[in-house]
């Protein structure tokens, strides 16, 4: 059997895989490459909009999984736009964490949602909004928090 690209004769474990052969692959690695590198440049624009479409998936059903609920919210202010809602570890220790998980200081988001559901969420995160989450990190607790304590007394 020949490349049906570059016509060069097929070879297991030289320019060809077993897994190739049995999908009916008759194309070379190298064509394979080549091909799969055009598809990516003439697709760029779709492909990246794919990525963004799935993260943005992956995001509301961690979202929606960690405040228990349809409609996820901020466990502190109750913000129920999702656009303003991130995931926040209980006791700060998110950025060691992620760095854990992907040896990297940036393990992005996307990824940390994946990981998320591939392992049935095994972490005990909270839904926070952008504005909660930060103000807990700089100042360990939310002044929505710290007020309303102020209020009460
Ligand atoms: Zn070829
Ligand atoms: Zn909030
Ligand atoms: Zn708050």
């Amino acid at each position: 059997m020949n490349c049906i690209d570059c016509n060069n004769q097929l070879t297991i474990k030289i320019n060809w895989y077993e897994s190739y052969k049995k999908k009916n692959w008759y194309i070379c690695i190298i064509c394979t490459l080549k091909r799969r590198k055009n598809y990516y440049r003439n697709n760029k624009d779709e492909i990246s909009l794919r990525k963004k479409v799935i993260a943005r998936e992956k995001r509301i059903i961690c979202l929606k999984h960690y405040s228990n609920s349809d409609t996820p919210f901020c466990k502190c202010c109750n913000e129920k736009f999702r656009e303003f809602l991130t995931l926040d570890h209980p006791n700060n220790d998110g950025y060691l964490h992620r760095r854990s998980l992907y040896g990297t200081q940036n393990g992005s988001g996307s990824d940390f949602y994946r990981w998320l559901i591939k392992n049935n969420f095994p972490l005990k995160l909270d839904v926070l909004c952008w504005n909660c989450n930060i103000s807990k990190s700089l100042y360990g607790i939310c002044p929505h928090i710290e007020r309303m304590a102020w209020l009460r007394k």
